[in-house]
């Protein structure tokens, strides 16, 4: 038996937490748990982002308020065991990759325990499972050769500039030497292919993307530029100031000749080889060019909330069977687990809204969601 979700507004909870507060909702398919996790416009999924903490070190005016921002209760914030638990169902069910996210994972004081048990997990043909991390790299000097050791396999660290005073206004923290000093970290590790991230801004730092395509390139790095998207906890986000894929790519053409890298199956990233190769530069083009056709991808809040989509306004939760438990004579938690991972997925919709002009911006900031 596959868990039947209820509605509360938008959040779709397991029958053991909300007996009486509601109607049945859409049931997903009776599928026995090992079977992959297709939805229902035959996207198979094989990638989980696992949002660790929605707490960070840094406070990026695209994803975080200055203050104020409301956090997660630490009571709902799911322990090691949990993630674990869901890990392995998922597993079972064909995810091939988690990606560990936040929030800053590293602030988690268990993050490298988090890898190890994650990184023991195999799927059903008994291939491990890749642990992957978005970080802003501020820990990464003190932690990598443990969390590499834990069998971390791949990073992305967030850049957004270069410069000093720049980054302190961004961020709203005087850290930039603290994230360079993690990327050197990744770049010594060996950890490949290590990836950069950054939004572009408008006025903020437009002018900077051929230097940070270089910068990666200095350090055996991979650039890829984001559009910013409209995830900010202070819901300031303004089209006219997003910064466009075409105009990304319009500022490296001055300095390389760009090339398309055919063959990008659920990568968010498109890419471009420059001058010939070998090296290449990303672009996560989510608004202007969404790629919702071929993703892969499911995304666990800190909190227990399943998401089937970052811009999705409905979360399946995931701790009331975690922390309930089964009924006596009920079906097992594993089962529970699955059934909701199912149901998350049946109700994914083909393409995100935001270029619909009635979307509706999550109430999760970036942070929350897990990026
Ligand atoms: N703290 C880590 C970091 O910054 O890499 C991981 C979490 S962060 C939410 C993950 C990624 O989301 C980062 O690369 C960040 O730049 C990106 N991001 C956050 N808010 C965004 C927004 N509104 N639009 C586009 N990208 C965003
Ligand atoms: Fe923190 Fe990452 Fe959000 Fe910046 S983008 S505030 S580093 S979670």
């Amino acid at each position: 038996m596959t868990a039947i979700p209820v509605t509360i507004g938008r959040r779709m909870l397991h029958p053991a937490a909300s007996a009486d507060r509601g109607a049945p909702a859409t049931a997903a398919p009776a599928v026995s748990m090992g079977a992959p996790l297709v939805d229902m416009h035959g996207r198979v999924h094989r990638d989980l982002r696992v949002s660790l903490t929605d707490r960070c070190s840094l406070r990026c005016t695209y994803c975080m308020p200055e203050q104020g921002n409301e956090w997660l209760a630490r009571t709902s914030i799911l322990t090691v065991d949990e993630i674990v638990r869901i890990a392995r169902v998922a597993a079972a069910d064909g995810i091939t990759t988690f990606r560990l996210t936040g929030g800053e994972p590293l602030l988690r004081t268990d993050i490298v325990e988090v890898v190890r048990r994650l990184a023991a997990i195999t799927g059903p043909d008994g291939a491990p499972v890749e642990v992957a991390m978005t970080t802003n790299g501020i820990r990464l000097p003190e932690l990598l050769p443990a969390l590499v050791d834990a069998g971390l396999h791949r990073l992305n660290i967030s850049i957004d500039t270069l410069r000093r005073d720049r980054f302190h206004v961004l961020t709203r923290r005087d850290r930039l030497d603290d994230v360079r000093a993690g990327i050197a970290a990744a770049q010594a590790s060996g950890l490949r292919p290590l990836k950069l991230n950054a939004v572009a801004m408008r006025n903020v730092n437009e002018d900077e993307l051929v230097e940070l395509v270089e910068f990666a390139i200095a350090h055996d790095a991979q650039m890829r530029f984001i559009e910013q998207m409209p995830l900010d906890a202070g819901h300031t986000w303004e089209r006219s100031r997003m910064v466009t894929q075409e105009e990304i790519l319009t500022a490296l053409s001055a300095r390389w000749t760009l090339t398309p890298v055919p063959g990008r199956g659920g990568a968010p990233a498109a890419r471009w080889v420059l001058d010939g190769g070998p090296h290449a530069v990303g672009v996560i083009a989510s608004v202007t060019a969404p790629f919702c056709g071929d993703c892969d991808r499911l995304r666990l809040t800190a909190d227990g909330q399943l998401r089937n989509c970052l811009f999705s306004s409905t979360e399946y939760d995931l701790l009331p069977i975690l922390r309930t438990g089964p009924s006596p004579g009920g079906e097992p938690v594993e089962t529970g687990i699955d059934g909701m991972l199912r149901s998350c997925v049946h109700g994914k919709l083909p393409g995100h809204a935001i270029n619909d002009p009635a979307f509706l911006q999550p109430a999760r900031g970036m942070n929350a969601i897990g990026g």
